[in-house]
C-alpha cells in the first residue's frame, strides 16, 4: 500500500479520495475549506494543512478542483504542491481544465523532478460515489501504468488519449456532447409540456429508443422531480464549454451545436443558476 495524497474534496473528490482508503493506501487529504477535510480523519486519513503538505512523503498527489487557474494555485501557489513535492513523485490532475494549460503545469512539475499526467472524469456524481468512473489519460505510458492501480480503486475505464493534455482534449469532445444533450432534454420536454404531453410518459418513451440519452435519463428524471441539487454544477458545464470554445476557435472550426450550448449555458450564468445542477439550463425555457 502507497503514500499518496488527494487535494479538493468536492463533489467529486471525496468520493474518489473515499475510495483510495478503502482500497487500503494510506491517504493525505486537504482541501481548501478545511471543514470538508474532517470526516476523512476518522476514516484513517492524514489532514494535511496545505498542499504542500499533503505532498510530502506522497508517491503520487492526485487533485480534483476546479477551473486552470485553481490548478495552478494548488499546484504552484503559496505552499502548493510545489513545495512539498517528492523526487519522481506522480502528479495526477483530475481537474478539467484548457490542455495547455496542463501541458505547461506538466513541463514544471518535470523540471522539479515530478511526473504528471491529465486524468479528467467522466461518470458523474453517481459514478464517482460508485467508483465506476472512466478516465481520459494524457502522459506517457510509464506514468500511466504507474497510476493504473489507483486509477482502477476510484473507476472502472481508462482511455490513454495520448501525451499530456490529450486526456483535457477527449474531455472536451465529452463536454461537448453532454452540453448539446442538455439543450436537447430541456427543449425536448419543453415542447412537450406545451404540447400538453404527459412529461413522465414522453421521458420514458424518449429513453427507450433512438433518442434516448445520459442527459434525458439522469437530468430528465430530475427536471420531472423538481431538483436541481448540483452533483454537476452549472457554472462547471459552463466553464467546460467554454474551454472548448477556445480549443475549437483556435482550431478555426465552426461547431454550431457547441456555440448553441454556451450560448444557453452563459444565459444560466446570467439568470445566476450557476451553483445549481447543470440540468438548470431547462428554467431558461419555463
Ligand atoms: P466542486 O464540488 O465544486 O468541488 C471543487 C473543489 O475544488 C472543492 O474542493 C474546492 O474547494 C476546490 N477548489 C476550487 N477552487 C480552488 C482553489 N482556487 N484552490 C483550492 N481549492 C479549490 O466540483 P466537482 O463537481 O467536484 O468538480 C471538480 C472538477 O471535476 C471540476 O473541474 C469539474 O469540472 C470536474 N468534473 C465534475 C464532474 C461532476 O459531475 N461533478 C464530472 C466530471 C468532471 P472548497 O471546498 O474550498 O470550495
Amino acid at each position: 500500500m502507497a503514500d499518496i495524497a488527494f487535494l479538493g474534496l468536492g463533489v467529486m473528490g471525496a468520493p474518489m479520495a473515499g475510495h483510495l482508503l478503502d482500497a487500503g493506501h494510506r491517504v493525505a487529504v486537504w482541501n481548501r475549506t478545511l471543514a470538508k477535510a474532517a470526516p476523512f480523519g476518522a476514516r484513517g486519513a492524514r489532514l494535511a494543512e496545505s498542499p504542500a503538505d499533503a505532498a510530502r512523503g506522497s508517491e503520487a498527489v492526485f487533485l480534483c478542483v476546479g477551473d486552470t487557474p485553481d490548478v495552478e494555485a494548488v499546484l504552484f501557489g503559496e505552499a502548493g504542491v510545489a513545495h512539498g513535492l517528492e523526487t519522481n513523485a506522480l502528479v495526477v490532475d483530475h481537474s478539467t481544465i484548457s490542455p495547455a494549460g496542463e501541458a505547461g503545469f506538466a513541463d514544471k512539475i518535470r523540471r522539479l523532478g515530478g511526473r504528471f499526467l491529465d486524468a479528467p472524469v467522466t461518470g458523474g456524481q453517481k459514478g464517482a460515489i460508485a467508483g465506476t468512473l472512466s478516465f481520459m489519460v494524457g502522459g506517457e505510458e510509464a506514468d500511466l501504468e504507474r497510476a493504473k492501480p489507483f486509477l482502477l480503486a476510484m473507476g472502472k475505464k481508462v482511455f490513454h488519449a495520448g501525451p499530456v493534455g490529450f486526456g483535457q482534449k477527449l474531455k472536451l469532445v465529452n463536454q461537448l456532447v453532454c452540453a448539446v444533450h442538455l439543450v436537447a432534454m430541456s427543449e425536448a420536454l419543453t415542447f412537450a409540456k406545451a404540447q400538453g404531453l404527459d412529461l413522465k410518459q414522453t421521458r420514458e418513451l424518449l429513453i427507450s429508443g433512438a433518442a434516448g440519452s445520459w442527459a434525458l435519463d439522469v437530468y430528465g428524471e430530475k427536471v420531472l422531480n423538481d431538483d436541481y441539487a448540483p452533483g454537476f454544477f452549472l457554472k462547471w458545464q459552463a466553464k467546460d464549454i467554454r474551454i472548448a470554445m477556445d480549443a475549437a476557435g483556435e482550431l478555426g472550426l465552426a461547431l454550431p451545436g457547441l456555440e448553441l450550448s454556451h450560448e444557453r449555458l452563459q444565459a444560466a450564468l446570467a439568470r445566476g443558476l450557476g451553483d445549481e445542477g447543470s440540468h438548470a439550463v431547462y428554467k431558461l425555457y419555463s
